[in-house]
């Protein structure tokens, strides 16, 4: 390449850098100074759009698998939040069942009479500190207590329901 072609050439790049002249339009400029040169830009050319091919495809294949993953990520953390939602009307099944309990043995709700720190009872709320409610009484304490046998099956109110 001489020095005329070579300040050609680099015209050329300097106008492709800039935005003024585009691929096709360099090798079009090379190939009317030179067709050899011309050829060769041709070909570099094209391995250039080959390497952008693939890595377009690379990207593409990237962006499918993450959105595979994505896809996946939601999947399980439907899953979770179905499980999750599970869990809480559990959750609030057996508080409310607790809290039923504790009202037929009059204990504290909040800890049984085991936290003295408890807002409601200081700790003292073990069973039998507050009286029964009567109803949750004779629906889940009388009858087991009815099922032993040293329980007098008529007790009076006031009258121990367990014989002494
Ligand atoms: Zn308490």
């Amino acid at each position: 390449m001489d020095d005329i072609l070579a300040e050609q050439a680099a015209d050329l790049l300097q106008r492709h850098a800039r935005g003024d002249l585009d691929r096709e339009g360099v090798v079009e400029k090379l190939a009317s100074s030179d067709p050899r040169l011309g050829l060769l830009a041709g070909l570099l050319s094209r391995q250039s759009v080959e390497s952008e091919t693939e890595t377009v495809t690379d990207l593409q294949a990237q962006l499918a698998n993450a959105n595979q993953l994505a896809a996946e990520a939601g999947q399980l953390a439907e899953g979770l939040r179905v499980e999750f939602d599970g869990l809480v009307q559990d959750v609030g099944g057996l508080r409310a069942r607790l809290d039923d309990l504790a009202a037929a043995l009059g204990a504290c709700p909040g800890c049984w009479g085991d936290d003295s720190s408890c807002g409601w009872c200081r700790g003292r709320g073990a069973p039998g500190a507050l009286p029964p409610d009567p109803d949750a009484f004779r629906r889940l304490v009388r009858p087991a207590l009815q099922r032993r046998a040293d329980v007098r099956p008529y007790a009076q109110p006031g009258e121990s329901v367990i014989y002494d």
